[in-house]
């Protein structure tokens, strides 16, 4: 890049030379063979200049495409790792969708802007600064003449502010999008069902419009910055003819000197422009690495004690003392909710939906933590657990099953890293899932589709129960399903959670009258309080009570 910039500037030189050699030729024979020895001597450097040049060029696009992938690489890790460690609510507050497209989309805007930086920003400035120093040199009063150059500055930034915004507002709009049809390529099945691919086409289509409005503001304020630079440009010319008459009638300068400058000028305007426009994809890449670091900056607010205390042999003894919890968005989910669960019992949570039932569950493996009061394990507040213990000590089985695009296996082992295969294959069979399992062509190697695209809910729900038998967690969450199964995979997915819950702390959100008959203790909560506790047989008794009431509902 030096070399090359050096050779640029060198041309102002070689001008000025022949000019002024030109001149002479009129006036000495001298300088005639002087001409020609000038310039026999400046071909073969040219030459080797331009061919020296050209490896560089080879090499140096090289070399920036791969520190560019590299340093993209290293930041889509960062930014993996630090999405996973940031807090559950997160993921709530912004559409997965977006938060794909900081990964994808942004990470490509500011990899081109890396790359075209690097290749050209060096290059054009190292140019720039050589070109004018070797203007100043040869006629530095002509020269002053660029400063009227300077003027672009304030406009120019000025627009690169409003630029950076634009480039946001496409980055932040291409995020919709991406969580737009995420959204609806995973609900074909209900838009077909209800014939909405119109409708469809007409939300996502204003999407599309809304983000060619969007570009068009970025172009549109891009467009500004070259013209103006030509314009100067013109005016620097001008410049530089009427001042360099001037100067050769008052002979104060040579002829040479001025067509140095003069190319200078034309070298200069064009590398000028180039700086125009990278700092027009300098601003994109800027945008977008803003959204990136937001993510990786992000600090979560649930993490572990420097002193933690690791959960060893959890005997599963879950206690909820006075716990109130705020979302943020203001909602009071509980309210001075207690509740306790000992060894080996199984707790039924039930009442009316948006009573604050899965907050409650989702506070014991501190996927939020308690606005005040507390929630312990064997009588130490969760706060104080290190994480990984914590979370170990228990298994989440939920009624939206999560199923990788993988193997049965390996679906099955999730959580469980290294399983042996016959372990697996035993959870499988307390899960009564081995039957079906079998008799898939590839048995356990079967790769499941997309969310477990191909099996019937009943067996999904099955493969959780695996799951989580194999984890063999000393306290159980369960989320019993709310959609009926048909008869048969019905009393099957019972009878899988009830062995998966022997022995096991169970804290169960319970649709199910055979569920809550079962359970030592019901906890009937109401708009985020415990208005009744007591067994199905208490509880049933109460007249009028909230109970009593929600399971004549239900029946
Ligand atoms: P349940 O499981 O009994 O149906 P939830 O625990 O889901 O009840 O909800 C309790 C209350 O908290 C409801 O009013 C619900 O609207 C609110 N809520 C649940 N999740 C969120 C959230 N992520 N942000 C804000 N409010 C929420």
């Amino acid at each position: 890049m030096a070399l090359l910039a050096a050779a640029t500037a060198a041309y102002t030189f070689v001008v000025g030379r022949i000019v002024d050699e030109a001149t002479a030729l009129n006036q000495s024979v001298d300088a005639v063979s002087n001409a020609k020895k000038y310039a026999y001597a400046i071909l073969p450097i040219l030459l080797g200049i331009t061919a020296l040049s050209g490896i560089a060029n080879y090499l140096q696009r090289i070399l920036s495409n791969s520190i560019a992938l590299n340093a993209v690489g290293q930041m889509q890790k960062q930014m993996f790792k630090s999405a996973h460690d940031r807090d559950y609510a997160s993921f709530s507050n912004e559409p997965t969708g977006n938060l794909i497209s900081k990964f994808t989309s942004d990470v490509t805007v500011v990899s081109n802007a890396l790359i075209r930086t690097m290749s050209n920003l060096v290059a054009a400035l190292l140019t720039v600064i050589l070109t004018i120093a070797a203007m100043l040199y040869q006629n530095w009063q002509l020269s002053l003449v660029m400063t009227v150059f300077l003027l672009a500055f304030w406009p120019i930034i000025a627009i690169s502010q409003r630029m950076r915004g634009n480039a946001k507002d496409v980055q932040a709009h291409t995020g919709t999008i991406t969580a737009e049809l995420k959204e609806s390529f995973t609900g074909a099945r209900m838009i077909k069902a209800y014939g909405l691919e119109s409708n469809e086409n007409k939300r996502l289509g204003k999407s599309f419009e809304k983000r060619i409005r969007l570009f068009m503001k970025l172009v549109t304020n891009q467009a500004r910055v070259d013209p103006i630079l030509e314009i100067l440009g013109g005016l620097a010319i001008a410049g530089v003819v009427i001042f360099g008459v001037y100067q050769v009638t008052n002979n104060t300068a040579t002829a040479g000197s001025i067509g140095a400058v003069l190319t200078g000028l034309l070298i200069l305007s064009p590398k000028l422009r180039a700086l125009g426009t990278l700092n027009n994809v300098i601003q994109e890449g800027l945008a977008s690495l803003t959204r990136i670091f937001d993510v990786i900056d992000e600090q979560p607010t649930i993490t572990e004690a420097p002193d933690a205390i690791v959960l060893t042999d959890a005997k599963g003894h879950v206690e909820v003392k006075d716990a109130n919890f705020l979302y943020a968005d203001g909602t009071k989910a509980l309210r001075g909710v207690s509740l306790e669960a000992k060894p080996g019992e199984t707790i039924a949570l039930v009442g009316p939906s948006g009573g604050g039932k899965s907050t409650i569950i989702n506070l014991i493996p501190r996927l939020y933590d308690v606005s005040s009061g507390r929630v312990t394990i064997d009588g130490i507040d969760v706060r104080h657990i290190s994480l990984s213990s914590l979370r170990g000590s228990m298994a989440l089985v939920s009624q939206n099953v999560t199923l990788f695009n993988d193997t049965i296996a390996t679906n099955i082992g999730f959580g469980n890293e290294g399983a042996s295969r016959d372990t697996i294959i035993d959870a499988a069979k307390a899960a009564d899932a081995h039957g079906f399992i079998s008799q898939l062509p590839n048995g356990y190697d079967t790769v499941l589709g997309e969310d477990g695209a191909g099996l019937s809910g009943g067996q999904k729900q099955r493969l959780s129960i695996a799951r989580a038998i194999l984890r063999d967690a000393p306290i159980l969450l369960l989320d019993e399903a709310t959609s009926a199964l048909d008869a048969e995979s019905e009393s099957k997915v019972q009878a899988a959670l009830e062995r998966l819950s022997k022995g096991r702390t169970t804290i169960v959100i319970a649709h199910r009258l055979s569920t809550v008959q079962k359970a030592d203790r019901i906890y009937v909560l109401d708009k985020g309080e415990v208005v009744e506790t007591g067994t199905h047989e208490e509880l049933s008794k109460i007249p009028g009570g909230v109970y009593a009431r929600f399971r004549e509902l239900q029946n």
